[in-house]
């Protein structure tokens, strides 16, 4: 038998709901075509802008999750047969590929092994390779090896080879913990979700758009997402269709509090508990997945040879209440990973470290612990 007082999230996203978001996401009776709407909308839009390198625009705000703004992308900058280029360094990378054939695009990807970093004269050479790139797609950062990716190194890389190739990055679980800056870094199209970083339901996705992106907008069909129709709207706080106004006034609220600490404290916080969760894994008998560029948003470890890994994330929610995520694909069963995103403090990483460690502790047959608590709090109190 357990005690379990309530349910604590460490997967990567959803990521915990603070109490001041879930309250202002509980009033429901609001019209969103009100000038008290649209004020609220705008300031989100403009509060969002400091966590995309966006100042001179702004994002646009979409109902959907994160793979509708990905869909968005796809529909408004790009064609059937035009040349891309997408990296696969696991789960999310494997999503644009799949995603840019059923649009039938050409698709050439740069497959990184799982766990490492895409290499940037790999990228060059393939760019140099494919005739008319129109746009290459990327992930900020890996949620299924826990890899972040380089992207003003393989930014630079991707403008040198191809001036006018459009960049579109998938931040949906980078922003928040990781810097990515559209207009200081020169990309085009940079997408994220309401349910990592923002500390948000699920439900919301936000795309921000270039200059550049703006005047390469495909001709393909398209309604629901088109951007240009969403960019008129939203100028003014509106929206081409009813958004989720209960996440939208949830947003308002993480963001308020995310504005006050600023973008810059936020990447610092996310880097240090980053920085705690990995000095856990050797204490704890457990290996990092990622060889390099290691996530400030999630820590994946490699479980040892012939653990059952399957066991352990359902221990840890049975026994705690701890929502960790397993491996997926060929690394099911054999990963472990853990996320330190969006409202998650000291306290919450250290109590995650303490069920992994009680609960692999129990798994083993042991009866010592601590080694792995220890280290995550030495680690917190030397930075
Ligand atoms: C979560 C995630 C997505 C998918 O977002 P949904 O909201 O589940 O549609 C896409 N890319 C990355 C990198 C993610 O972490």
């Amino acid at each position: 038998m357990s005690f379990v007082a309530k349910r604590r999230l460490f997967c990567p996203g959803p990521t915990p709901v603070p109490f001041e978001v879930v309250q202002a996401t509980s009033d429901v009776n609001v019209y969103h075509r009100t000038e008290e709407f649209y004020r609220i909308a705008l300031d989100c839009r403009v509060k969002l802008g400091a966590f995309f390198g966006q100042h001179r625009d702004r994002p646009l705000i979409l109902t959907s999750s994160g793979t509708g703004a990905m869909e968005a992308a796809v529909q408004n900058f790009t064609a059937a047969n035009d040349a891309v280029i997408t990296i696969n360094g696991g789960k999310f990378g494997e999503r644009w590929m799949k995603m840019l054939s059923a649009y039938q695009c050409q698709v050439a990807t740069l497959t990184v092994p799982w766990g490492q970093s895409p290499d940037v004269t790999e990228l060059t050479k393939l760019m140099n390779q494919t005739a008319n790139v129109r746009a290459v797609f990327l992930q900020a950062n890996e949620t299924s090896t826990g890899v972040a990716f380089p992207i003003k190194e393989l930014a630079l890389a991707i403008r040198a080879a191809a001036p006018h190739a459009l960049i579109v990055v998938d931040a949906i679980s980078g922003l928040v913990a990781q810097e990515v800056n559209l207009e200081g870094w020169d990309l085009d199209v940079v997408l994220s979700g309401s349910q990592k970083g923002f500390g948000l339901p699920p439900g919301l996705s936000f795309i921000a758009v270039s200059e550049r992106g703006w005047n390469h907008l495909s001709n393909r069909p398209r309604f629901y997402f088109d951007l240009a129709r969403e960019r008129k709207e939203q100028e003014t706080g509106a929206t081409a269709w009813t958004p989720a106004t209960t996440l939208i006034l949830g947003l308002h609220a993480a963001l308020q509090s995310l504005h006050k600490v600023g973008p810059d404290f936020c990447i610092a916080h996310h880097k240090r508990l980053a920085d705690a969760c990995r000095s856990t894994a050797e204490p704890l008998g457990l290996k990092l997945f990622a060889e390099s560029h290691h996530s400030n948003s999630l820590t994946a470890f490699a479980l040892p040879e012939g653990f059952e890994g399957g066991k352990l994330v359902k221990r840890l929610r049975e026994r705690f209440g701890a929502i960790f995520a397993g491996g997926q694909d060929h690394m099911k069963g054999k990963m472990l990973r853990m996320a330190h995103l969006g409202f998650t403090d000291e306290l919450d990483l250290v109590s995650g470290i303490a069920a992994l460690e009680l609960v692999l502790t129990e798994m083993r047959g042991s009866k010592t612990a601590g080694a792995g608590v220890a280290a995550a709090v030495s680690s917190l109190a030397k930075h």
